[in-house]
């Protein structure tokens, strides 16, 4: 064990962040700034995080061009996740939201602009005003970009506060010791194949989400869960991994995101009859509603024979009334996405979309403050060391279903609140916990595995099964024999991934290796998604049950915890009693 250690060099830090998207920069920069020591690593250039790619917005109560207030948003989030968030969580992240907004607005990020100087706001899926009675703006956008400019004032201000970022590093697995903290991790330079470990005071998990266990989805090719699958692997559990959002406007036939700004524009989503559907669905709110609401009306809608195009398995996403102007002002990207991936000029025609994978609610537990927290002798214990923050986080304020611009909003709250809370703690002054003999063994037995083996699966093979099971089984609704067919299909598949072998073992940005320790991380996250759905008789948010359509709020409103050993389930009780307002009753949910 000894010889492991010395063969492995190590380094030394207050803080190591695993992630570089907006989550991770923005408590990077609060402890960069409080003259901490932060090593912040990511599998890419920092600027090419998921994150760069939201279009949307970020939501805040600012006000700008129609009355708002933090209580109405806070409403929304309760309802919008179908009462399964914890409400003080939610009220401390609806209450800070003008503030961590103007606050990037003073780090130079660049909003659209009204004519009066102020911060441009358009309308989103299920943000309202006045409790729900009609459509609020409340999305800051920067254009159809607001993620690349967010991620890129993120980036420029860790640059000034000296952030030492290390670029295309993969995290492998945490260390913990006998006392069960968190102490830092392990990571292999993507450029060299070699491995280090990486001590820390404090570690923080921002490494987003894992959207790539799906065969159709809106993120990233590097969203492939190695957070969940590093907590998985150190004992730790994964809440509310049921609950998957699956975006209503994906390009058909390629994923590609098309922002639900587009309909906070004014587009509207039409069948093959050239019918405004979602006014049958949801009177009041139509194509705003919350993206669960709209995705399964869609799905509807394919299934009762009115999809378009030859194989009826498609809607439309009409903006052409919105003007040619507007759209190349506002939704430029959109424009090219359209031409790109649609081969439609959305100027002239509409844009064929259907519901597509994009966005994980659960994820690791966390308090307010972003620390891991797992039970212990029936109540939530902090993991010494640990945070998580961003999309691999349940915090949750989310719930069972999130609304749009509460993303890019969660990043900068609680990645702000994490940083405040790890510099209160007074870091500088403490040591780092000596490591054991046997901190990077782990991993390396890992490695060894792959390295080594002679079996006859591939990777890629095994993950596209991965995916392709996920969707079938596991889709916009469920029912109790597909997912019962889909644990079956997933068990089968972690099976096979300990078989799986790759041929080309050199050491320089060796690809095969890191998407070979990928397949360890999409697994992990699969099994927590399909386990927690099987168990959950009800319907509620994203999960949407055909043999439990109601909601069983007696039975059911509690959050679900996976563990991988043993492939486990507990359940904890949701957080009903906001900070300092009264709690909202769960009522049904009608738009
Ligand atoms: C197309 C699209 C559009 C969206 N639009 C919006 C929107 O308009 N508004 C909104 O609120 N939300 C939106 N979302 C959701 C939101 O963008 C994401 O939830 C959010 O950006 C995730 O941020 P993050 O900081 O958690 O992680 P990410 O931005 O995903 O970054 C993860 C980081 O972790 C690193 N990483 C991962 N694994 C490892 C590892 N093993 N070792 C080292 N580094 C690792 C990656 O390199 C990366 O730096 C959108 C999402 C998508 C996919």
């Amino acid at each position: 064990m000894a010889t492991i250690k010395s063969a492995i060099p190590t380094r030394r830090f207050d803080a190591v962040i695993v992630g570089a998207g907006g989550s991770g920069m923005r408590a990077s920069l609060q402890l960069a700034e409080a003259g901490l020591n932060v090593a912040v690593l990511s599998k890419v250039f920092p600027t090419r995080s998921h994150t760069v790619a939201a279009q949307g917005g970020i939501g805040a109560s600012l006000g700008n061009m129609a009355e708002d207030n933090w209580f109405w948003h806070m409403f929304d989030t309760v309802k919008g996740g179908d009462y399964l968030g914890d409400q003080d969580a939610i009220e401390f992240m609806c209450r800070e939201a003008p503030k961590v907004v103007y606050e990037l607005e003073h780090f130079g990020m660049p909003f659209d602009r009204n004519p009066d100087g102020t911060i441009y706001q358009r309308p989103f899926g299920g943000h309202t005003a006045n409790l729900g009675e009609k459509p609020v703006q409340r999305a800051c956008a920067a254009a159809d970009r607001t993620g690349h400019a967010l991620l890129h004032t993120l980036y420029q201000r860790n640059v000034r506060a000296r952030t030492h970022f290390f670029v295309e590093w993969m995290a492998l697995d945490l260390i913990r010791d006998a006392d069960g903290d968190v102490i830092g991790v392990v990571a292999l330079e993507m450029e060299t194949g070699e491995c280090m470990i990486l001590e820390a005071k404090t570690t923080i998990m921002a490494t987003g989400g894992a959207g790539r266990i799906f065969a159709a989805s809106t993120n990233a090719f590097i969203n492939t869960g190695d957070g969940m699958g590093m907590a998985a692997r150190a004992g730790l559990p994964l809440q509310d991994m049921e609950f998957w959002q699956f975006h209503p406007t994906g390009v058909s036939g390629a994923g590609v995101l098309i922002t639900e700004g587009v309909r906070g524009e004014g587009g509207i989503l039409i069948n093959s009859e050239g019918e405004r559907f979602m006014e049958r669905y949801a009177p009041t709110l139509k194509d705003l509603a919350p993206r669960d609401f709209v995705s399964r009306s869609m799905d509807q809608e394919i299934k009762e024979g009115r999809g378009c195009g030859p194989n009826k398995d498609h809607v439309m996403l009409d903006l052409r009334h919105i003007g040619a102007d507007t759209i190349a002002k506002r939704l430029p990207s959109i424009l090219e996405i359209g031409h790109k991936f649609a081969n439609v000029d959305a100027t002239k025609e509409p844009i064929p979309v259907v519901p597509t994978i994009h966005y994980q609610m659960g994820g690791i537990p966390t308090n307010i403050h972003g620390q891991v927290v797992t039970p212990k002798d029936g109540a939530p214990a902090v993991v010494n060391g640990l945070y998580a923050i961003g999309e691999c986080a349940c915090v949750s304020v989310h719930g069972a279903n999130r609304l749009g611009t509460n993303s890019l909003l969660d990043l900068v709250v609680f990645g702000r609140a994490a940083g405040n809370h790890i510099v209160a703690s007074n870091l500088k002054a403490k040591e780092n916990k000596p490591l054991p003999a046997d901190a990077a063994k782990f991993s390396m037995e890992r490695l060894a595995r792959l390295e080594n083996s002679t079996g006859s699966e591939t990777v890629q093979g095994v993950a596209n099964d991965i995916r392709a099971a996920m969707q079938k089984y596991c889709g916009v609704f469920r029912t109790e024999e597909l997912l019962k067919q889909g644990y079956v299909e997933i068990m089968k598949l972690d099976e096979r991934r300990k078989h799986v072998a790759f041929k080309d073992k050199s050491m320089v940005f060796n690809t095969a290796r890191v998407e070979a320790l990928e397949l360890d991380n999409l697994i992990e996250t699969a099994k927590a998604t399909i386990t927690s759905a099987v168990a959950r008789k009800e319907s509620r948010g994203a999960h949407a049950h055909s043999d439990y359509p109601q909601r069983d709020d007696d039975n059911w409103m509690k959050h679900t915890l996976w563990y991988s050993e043993g492939n486990r389930l507990e359940y904890k009780p949701v957080v009903t009693k906001p900070l300092t307002v009264d709690t909202f009753k769960p009522k049904p949910r009608t738009f």
